[in-house]
């Protein structure tokens, strides 16, 4: 008897198991119905590409949070060659605004759009040369150095020979980088094995190779999320000073953290709330005396040494 009873309690703990895991798979199915349709893409190969980005009206939340409003009809453009910096408190919906741009996922009104053409018009392959991203936390496949930096442009991944970016390519795309001299200070140089297998890179390292893997495309259009605190002080300087190179004559999108990014883009769109709160430069931002000028104000009182960012005597 005790035998059935522990038979019982065993059958109902399958149950409850199996309700829970079909309960769980209901939510899988609709989680993917939610799922914007970021598979499809389109065929547009265009013969000119300029590089402008507009991202219109939109709105939007994470799938996996549909009540979490994270874009309430945001706006943006960013015109050929102009570097522009956003910046705004923390969970303001900035990276959200590179995601959209790199199709990640789909607005749920607006428009994303890449010299007026909706992004999704566009053949996935070719947009992924044209616009390049760097984020904080690059990821390194387990492949060498080499074909990390190459990382989507070899013939394997359906590129005409010609295309393929060749080994002087990837050499300069890493002096470029700030990343050619470690690189070569590694056992087998280019060839060296990265991943959990490979050699341990540093986080500096690792944004030099991604800032490489950005540069060998040589985009038209830079996603760019500035490294916080990941790195130490002497591998900061390096990757900063090649991250300033990489922003040269090209349209940018950068999530600024450094000051002196924010002050030398060409415009500051502050994002707060999942909208822009204000736009200029840093000047115009400054007399405006808005949330720019008390993010300013904020970040004095924590680092004095920044005292530069106010206009000096001369030009107040
Ligand atoms: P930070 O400066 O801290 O990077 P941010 O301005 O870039 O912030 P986002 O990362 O765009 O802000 O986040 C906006 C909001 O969306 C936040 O409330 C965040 O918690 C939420 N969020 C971000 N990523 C996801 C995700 N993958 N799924 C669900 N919610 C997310």
């Amino acid at each position: 008897q005790q035998s059935l009873s522990a038979a019982f309690q065993a059958l109902g703990d399958v149950f409850s198991a199996l309700s829970a895991a079909v309960g769980a798979a209901d939510k899988v199915i609709e989680l993917m119905k939610r799922q914007p349709a970021v598979a499809e893409t389109g065929t547009l190969v265009p013969a000119a590409f300029a590089g402008k980005l507009t991202v219109q009206d939109v709105v939007f939340h994470y799938p996996a949070r549909p009540t979490l409003r994270v874009l309430s009809g945001l706006s943006v453009v960013v015109n050929p060659g102009e570097i522009v910096a956003l910046v705004g408190p923390s969970g303001g919906g900035k990276s959200s605004i590179v995601k959209l741009v790199e199709r990640f996922y789909v607005p749920e009104e607006g428009r994303v759009l890449i010299d007026d053409r909706p992004v999704g018009e566009y053949d996935r392959k070719w947009l992924k040369q044209r616009v390049a991203l760097v984020s904080q936390e690059p990821v390194l496949y387990a492949r060498s150095i080499r074909r990390n930096i190459l990382y989507g442009l070899e013939e394997q991944d359906g590129l005409p020979p010609e295309e393929v970016p060749t080994f002087a390519d990837v050499e300069e795309a890493a002096r470029l980088a700030n990343a050619h001299d470690f690189i070569c200070a590694l056992p087998d140089g280019y060839e060296t094995e990265c991943g959990e297998k490979g050699v341990q890179l540093s986080g500096g390292q690792k944004q030099r190779i991604a800032i490489a893997r950005a540069l060998v495309r040589r985009p038209a259009v830079l996603l760019l999320d500035e490294a916080t605190s990941a790195l130490d002080a002497d591998s900061e300087a390096v990757v900063q000073e090649a991250l300033d190179r990489t922003m040269k004559s090209r349209t940018v999108l950068v999530i600024a953290h450094r000051l002196s990014t924010v002050q030398d883009a060409h415009r500051i769109v502050v994002i707060q709330h999942g909208q822009v709160a204000e736009q200029g430069t840093h000047d115009q931002l400054l007399e405006a005396g808005g949330t720019y000028a008390s993010l300013v104000r904020r970040q004095l009182a924590r680092a004095p040494s920044a005292a530069g960012l106010l206009p000096s005597p001369s030009s107040a």
